[in-house]
């Protein structure tokens, strides 16, 4: 069934509290990729917007209407804050499937649920993260103390606006700072409500402010603001770069990135579940149009079934055929925008150019006329020098490789200038823990690839970022550390 009820929506930045257009009136169009329909107008920020939401943010932070809250209350204000979330929760995934063209089944139960929960989680630690005491001698005391940053500048991109959004905001909000967002041009619309709920929740007016807008236009000011303490930012390793260069070049603000991926999933010939594993690579690399970081782009199966393998996941592959993603069955949706479609489709182009083997998929679909959608693809025989091989395609496409000795695919794996993520498949235990120990990657998953909780820590080595999100590593990141030396003149 298709839902065909539209929430109406407004694309007004959010500062110091306040509904605002942008300072120079400027708007552009936001398009939804499900049917290429223009959802609604949205302030295009700039260089004043950003000063204003900064200066907000400052004023808020300098006389401490939010650091200076007392834990308790802040903790219960967090949680406010993710009640909001699931109160709206319809509206919201609506909201973020007609702006990014995600499933409306998977923006419900996964980014409604996910962002929620991780607000929660870290509204939960405010009132129980504890500062340390040094081991000094009896005359003096140090006390070890984690401090707010001040002002969190936080850059996300469009593939899950809200969860992305909120492995930022929550944790530098937990630890008392401000936050200016600056979400993605392709997917503002679900950012701007998250101010308002966080406003609706008791967050002080100031303490969280969003400024859609273009990289360069918006973003660029945020990163390069000499009043920003901390730039947080989501996205392109090309970008992530300029980031670190804007940091540098300006005050200095901390920098922490979250950065592109080509993930390699290793399956060996005595995997404990062919069929487990088979859906394991198929599911994740077309869950969310193919639209993940940590996707496992790059699949190595062992020779000696690789043919069993490719049969089943050819079975696999009708049942993600992309649909409305307004209609509650549908399991793939519509790509970002014509850019990205037009990207995905150079990348498989080139797949065919290079020698790669088609095995399914390759072409546009189109189950909505005038939305962006592509087709499942799977190309076999790819070899380590194809583009499809080294380049993220950020698109549901997989490149499937195969392999006879352990040492040279962990080799081939470890052949790429990201480290975000890996799978291996084995009942071997000593070649699980060899392998994975080997795998240059922020994370590894062993028998299984979609794993992942709140709990612990997500980023990258190598180009794939600086920095962790999620967990108490994340907390860390928008603190400032102090040490307090006191001395006592009369121990007793
Ligand atoms: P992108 O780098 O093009 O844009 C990301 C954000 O940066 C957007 O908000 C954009 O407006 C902004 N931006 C662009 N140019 C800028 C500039 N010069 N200065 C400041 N800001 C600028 O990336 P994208 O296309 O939105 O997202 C896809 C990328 O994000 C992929 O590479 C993907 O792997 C990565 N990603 C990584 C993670 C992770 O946790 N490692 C998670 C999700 C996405």
């Amino acid at each position: 069934m298709t839902d065909t009820s539209q929430p109406s929506f407004d694309g007004r930045a959010v500062i110091n509290g306040e509904r605002v257009a942008a300072r120079d009136g400027q708007t552009f169009d936001c398009i939804s990729p499900v049917d290429g329909r223009v959802l609604t107008q949205v302030a295009r920020g700039g260089q004043a917007d950003i000063d204003a939401a900064v200066a907000a943010g400052r004023a808020a932070f300098e006389d401490r209407r939010w650091s200076g809250m007392a834990p308790a209350q802040r903790k219960r204000v967090m949680i406010k804050f993710a009640d909001q979330l699931l109160a709206h929760a319809d509206e919201l995934a609506l909201t973020e499937t007609l702006d990014m063209g995600k499933p409306v089944k998977y923006a419900r139960a996964v980014d409604v649920n996910s962002a929620a929960n991780c607000i929660r989680w870290y509204g939960e630690a405010v009132d129980k993260v504890y500062d340390e005491i040094a081991p000094t001698g009896a005359n003096a005391l140090a006390l070890i103390t984690r401090e707010p940053v001040g002002v969190v500048g936080i850059i996300v991109p469009w593939n899950y606006p809200m969860i992305m959004a909120a492995w930022k905001i929550a944790p530098a909000l937990a630890a008392g700072n401000s936050v200016v967002l600056k979400p993605s041009e392709k997917s503002p619309l679900t950012a701007l409500r998250l101010a308002e709920l966080a406003l609706a929740a008791g967050i002080p007016p100031g303490v969280f402010n969003v400024v859609p807008g273009f990289g360069t236009e918006a973003g660029s000011p945020l990163a390069l603001h000499m009043d920003v303490d901390c730039i947080a930012f989501t996205g392109s390793t090309r970008v992530g770069k300029q980031i670190h260069v804007m940091a540098g070049q300006s005050n200095l603000k901390r920098a922490w990135t979250e950065l592109g991926g080509k993930s390699p999933n290793i399956v060996f010939a005595d995997c404990p579940d062919l069929d487990r594993a088979v859906e394991a690579a198929v599911g994740s690399i077309f869950f969310n149009q193919g639209e993940s970081c940590n996707a496992p782009s790059r699949l190595f199966v062992e020779a000696s079934i690789k043919d069993a393998f490719l049969e089943k996941a050819l079975k696999l592959v009708p049942q993600y055929q992309p649909g409305n993603p307004l209609d509650k069955g549908t399991v793939m949706g519509a790509i970002v925008d014509q850019m990205q479609l037009d990207n995905v489709m150079r990348y498989i182009g080139l797949g065919q150019s290079e020698g790669a083997q088609l095995i399914a998929g390759g072409a546009l679909a189109s189950p909505v006329a005038g939305g962006c959608y592509v087709q499942p693809t799977i190309f076999d025989g790819v070899t380590p020098q194809m583009t499809i091989a080294r380049e993220e395609i950020f698109g549901p496409v997989l490149a499937v490789q195969s392999f006879t000795d352990a040492a040279d695919v962990v080799r081939a794996a470890n052949n790429s200038v990201y480290g975000l993520q890996a799978g291996v498949w084995t009942r071997d235990i000593n070649k699980a823990h060899g392998v994975a120990r080997a795998l240059r990657a922020g994370t590894v998953h062993v028998n299984q690839y979609d794993e992942d909780d709140i709990t612990v820590p997500f980023g990258g080595f190598k180009q794939s970022g600086v920095g962790r999100d999620k967990s108490l590593h994340a907390f860390d990141k928008y603190t400032e550390t102090k040490t307090t030396w006191i001395r006592i003149d009369s121990p007793v």
